[in-house]
C-alpha cells in the first residue's frame, strides 16, 4: 500500500493535511525531524503512518500515562498492533509485551520517559528492530517551554546507544529558544525542521474586561453549550470549587480539578471528561496536557494567563476536530497585579525578568483592538493577515454598526420599572413575554414594557445588555443587580443615542453542530442524535471513549449522506477498513431503519 492507500485504509480519510506528507516522507527516508504544528493540526498521524510502511517497530515517548492510554486506544480501534509499558501494568502484562516487542508483532510502543533511565529496557530496545524514535510534546524538555519535565533530560540516551535509529520530535510550541532547546539536548543530526502555521482557524477568540468574579459572565457563556464539553481555567484551587460548584447548582456537569486532589480522584475526573460522562472540568493549569480530547467546543479562562505560551496552549485543546469552537477570557486589570505577584516571588535572573516581558506582552495582547489570531502570530515571530471573522476585534472593525437606540430605551425602562432590583435575565423575560412564576408573582406581567421584546432573540437582548454595560449605560452593583447610570438615563430621555456592531448581534457565541460548510436542519440534528446514541452504546460495550468508535465529524456526515452500503460508508470522512468491520454494520441498520420510518427509499 502506498501512502494515500494506507491513509484510507487505516484511519479512513482521503487526504492529507498540510504538511504531513512531508513529515511522513521525512521519516521514511530515516532523517531525523522536528516538526513543530500547532494543536490538532494532526501530528498524530505524522509517525503512525509511517510505520506502517515501514519494517520495523516505533518506540513513543510520552509524557503522560493517560495520552499513551487514548493513543493506544484510538490505534488498536484502527486495527494497528500498539501497547505501552507503563508503571501502572503487572509484571506478567509487560513481560508479555516485551515478548511481542521482540518477535516485532507490535507496531508502535509507548513508553513515560522515565523508562530509558532503565539499562533493562535499553537493552530490551537493543534486541528489537526499531524504526525511528518518536518524541512526542518535546517542548517538555526544554528549560525555556513552560512544561519542563527532569525526565525529558535522559533522553539524549537515546543518540548515544541508537546513533542509527532516526528521531523524530513534536511540539505544538513555537519559539526559537524551545526549538534550538529539543535540537541539542535530542542531539538531532541535521533535522528536517518543518514549521506549521500558528494560525488556528476553527477558534473563535473573544476577549472582555471581568465584570466580578465572572460567573455572571460564565453563564451567559455558557448557555449555548448546554452539554458539550469545555474547560474553565481559574486561578486558584478555591475559585475552581467555588466555580464548579456554581455550575453543579446551574444544572451543568462540572467538577473541579487542582493539583490539591488525589491521584485517584483526578485519574477519575479525567476518564469521565474523556468519556463524556462529564462536560466541563473547571481547572488551574493543573489540567490540559494530555488531554487529547477532539470534541472540546470551548476554553474558558475567568482571568488574565501568565504568558501567550500557555494561553495559546490552553485554548488550542479546544476544537481538535477542526469544527468550529469558542475560547473567551474574561480579565480585569486587578489580574495583572496579582500574576506580578507570583513572579515577584520567583528567584532574580534572567527567567525572571522574562517572565515579567511575558506577562506584559499578554496584558497588551488582552487590551488591543487588533486581529487576535494576527497578535498571536506575531509574537510567535509568523506574519498573519487579520482573520477577519475568527475574533471579536475583526468583527467589530468590519462590521456596520446599526443604532439601537430603541430596544436600549427598552431595557432601560425595564430595569427602571422593576426598581433597578434584577438581573439582566429575568429583565429580558420580562420584555420577551415570559410567563415564568416569579414574573407573574411580581406582577411583571402587566408592565407597559411586558412581552415589547419581540424583535430580537432572548440571546440577541442579552448581547444589547453586554453593549449597554460596556457602554456605561448600566452598572452592575453589589447585590449583582442592574442599575441605570447617568448615561443610561440620557439614553432613556432620548439625549444619548447608542450602537452596535450589526455583526455581534448575529454570531456572539454562535455555535455550529457541525463545521463551516453549513448548518444542521433540524431533521438532520435528530438523525444525529440517534447515531451518537447508538455510538455511545457502542463505545460503552466496548468500554471505550465514544470519539474512538466514530467522531462527530464523522457521524455528522453519516447524518447528512445517510450511507446504506459498504461503499458509500467507507467513503464517509474517518472511516476504514478496521472501523467498517467492526462497527460499519451497525451503523447502516440504524440508518436504514431511520429511512424506512421517514419513506426514504433508494439506497447509497
Ligand atoms: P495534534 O497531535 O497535532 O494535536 P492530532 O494528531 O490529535 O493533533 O489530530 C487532531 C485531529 O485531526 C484528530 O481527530 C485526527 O484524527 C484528525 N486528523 C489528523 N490527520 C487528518 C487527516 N489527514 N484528515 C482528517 N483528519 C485528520
Amino acid at each position: 500500500m502506498d501512502k494515500k492507500q494506507t491513509l484510507k485504509h487505516y484511519f479512513g480519510y482521503d487526504d492529507f493535511r498540510d504538511l504531513q506528507e512531508e513529515a511522513i516522507d521525512t521519516i521514511v527516508s530515516k532523517r531525523d525531524m522536528l516538526m513543530i504544528l500547532p494543536t490538532g493540526g494532526g501530528k498524530s498521524l505524522c509517525y503512525q503512518l509511517p510505520t506502517l510502511m515501514m519494517e520495523g517497530v516505533t518506540v513513543v515517548v510520552s509524557p503522560l500515562l493517560s495520552l499513551m492510554y487514548d493513543q493506544v486506544t484510538s490505534l488498536q480501534a484502527n486495527g494497528i498492533e500498539a501497547a505501552m509499558v507503563s508503571s501502572m501494568q503487572s509484571f506478567e502484562e509487560i513481560k508479555s509485551i516485551e515478548q511481542q516487542v521482540i518477535r516485532g508483532e507490535i507496531k508502535m510502543l509507548y513508553v513515560a520517559p522515565e523508562r530509558m533511565d532503565s539499562s533493562y529496557f535499553i537493552s530490551l530496545l537493543h534486541r528489537a528492530k526499531i524504526n525511528f524514535f518518536v518524541i512526542d510534546e518535546a517542548h517538555c524538555l526544554s528549560q525555556w517551554g513552560h512544561e519542563f519535565r527532569q525526565s525529558y533530560r535522559k533522553l539524549s540516551i537515546l543518540k548515544e546507544q541508537f546513533p542509527r535509529i532516526p528521531i523524530a520530535a513534536f511540539t505544538a510550541t513555537a519559539t526559537q529558544m524551545v526549538r534550538a532547546d529539543i535540537i541539542n539536548e535530542l542531539r538531532l543530526d541535521k533535522p528536517n525542521i518543518i514549521v506549521g502555521s500558528i494560525f488556528r482557524s476553527n477558534l473563535f477568540i473573544t476577549i472582555k474586561h471581568r465584570i466580578g468574579d465572572g460567573k455572571a459572565q460564565l453563564l451567559e457563556f455558557l448557555k449555548l453549550y448546554k452539554g458539550q464539553s469545555g474547560i474553565i481555567y481559574t486561578l486558584s484551587r478555591k475559585s475552581t470549587e467555588s466555580v464548579a460548584a456554581y455550575l453543579s447548582q446551574k444544572g451543568y456537569k462540572a467538577r473541579a480539578y487542582h493539583a490539591g486532589l488525589s491521584n485517584e480522584e483526578r485519574g477519575r475526573i479525567h476518564n469521565e471528561f474523556i468519556q463524556d460522562r462529564l462536560d466541563m472540568v473547571v481547572a488551574t493549569v493543573a489540567f490540559g496536557m494530555g488531554i487529547d480530547k477532539p470534541n472540546i467546543r470551548f476554553v474558558v479562562h475567568l482571568h488574565l494567563p501568565r504568558n501567550l505560551e500557555s494561553y495559546y496552549q490552553e485554548i488550542g485543546r479546544a476544537g481538535r476536530d477542526g469544527n468550529l469552537s469558542q475560547t473567551l477570557l474574561l480579565f480585569t486589570t486587578a489580574d495583572l497585579i496579582q500574576q506580578r505577584l507570583f513572579i515577584d516571588d520567583l528567584e532574580a535572573g534572567e527567567y525572571k525578568r522574562n517572565a515579567y516581558a511575558k506577562l506584559q506582552s499578554i496584558s497588551t495582547f488582552a487590551t488591543s483592538t487588533s486581529c487576535r489570531h494576527q497578535s498571536i502570530s506575531h509574537y510567535f515571530k509568523e506574519s498573519l493577515v487579520p482573520c477577519m471573522e475568527r475574533c471579536d476585534n475583526c468583527l467589530s472593525y468590519k462590521n456596520q454598526t446599526i443604532d439601537i437606540t430603541t430596544p436600549a430605551q427598552k431595557i432601560l425602562s425595564a430595569i427602571y420599572r422593576t426598581k433597578q432590583s434584577f438581573g439582566a435575565n429575568y429583565v429580558v423575560d420580562i420584555l420577551k413575554g415570559s410567563k415564568s412564576k416569579k414574573i407573574v408573582q411580581n406582577a411583571h406581567d402587566k408592565l407597559s414594557v411586558y412581552d415589547i421584546g419581540k424583535e430580537y432573540s432572548k440571546s440577541g437582548w442579552l448581547t444589547i445588555v453586554d453593549k449597554l454595560l460596556e457602554f456605561g449605560a448600566v452598572a452592575i452593583n453589589d447585590k449583582r443587580v442592574y442599575i441605570l447610570t447617568e448615561m443610561g438615563k440620557k439614553i432613556l430621555q432620548g439625549k444619548q443615542s447608542v450602537a452596535i456592531d450589526e455583526e455581534r448581534l448575529k454570531v456572539t457565541f454562535e455555535t455550529q453542530v457541525v463545521d463551516d460548510n453549513g448548518v444542521f436542519e433540524e431533521d438532520t440534528q435528530r438523525i444525529l442524535d440517534r447515531l451518537s446514541k447508538l455510538r455511545n452504546t457502542i463505545a460503552t460495550q466496548n468500554s471505550i471513549p465514544a470519539y474512538i468508535v466514530f467522531s462527530q465529524k464523522t457521524l455528522a456526515q453519516m447524518a447528512m449522506e445517510l450511507p446504506t452500503t459498504k461503499e458509500a460508508m467507507l467513503n464517509i470522512h474517518g472511516v476504514g477498513e478496521v472501523k467498517y468491520e467492526r462497527y460499519g454494520e451497525a451503523f447502516i441498520e440504524e440508518i436504514r431503519a431511520i429511512k424506512n420510518a421517514k419513506g426514504i427509499v433508494g439506497s447509497g
